[in-house]
C-alpha cells in the first residue's frame, strides 16, 4: 500500500478509535486493516501529525507498521 487514503492525503498518522492504535500510512500493510477503518469511520486524524502527540492521546503504534520498542 503506498498511497494514502483520499480523505487522509495531509496526514500520515491515523489512530482507530475501536482499538486505539496508531498506524503509520506511509508504511501501512495489508495487515493494518486501514480500509476496515475507513469502512467503519473510526479513524482519527491527529494535529500535530506525529507519534509523539498520537502517544499523547494514548494511542499505541501498531506493530505492523512502526518498529516497536518494548522496553521490558
Ligand atoms: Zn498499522
Amino acid at each position: 500500500m503506498s498511497e494514502r487514503p483520499r480523505n487522509f492525503e495531509e496526514h500520515r498518522f491515523m489512530g482507530d478509535k475501536r482499538t486505539m492504535r496508531v498506524h503509520d500510512l506511509d508504511n501501512a500493510t495489508r495487515e493494518c486493516g486501514i480500509e476496515d477503518i475507513l469502512a467503519a469511520e473510526s479513524y482519527l486524524a491527529f494535529g500535530p501529525d506525529t507519534m509523539p502527540e498520537a502517544r499523547n492521546r494514548c494511542y499505541h503504534p501498531c506493530r505492523h507498521c512502526q518498529p516497536v520498542d518494548e522496553v521490558a
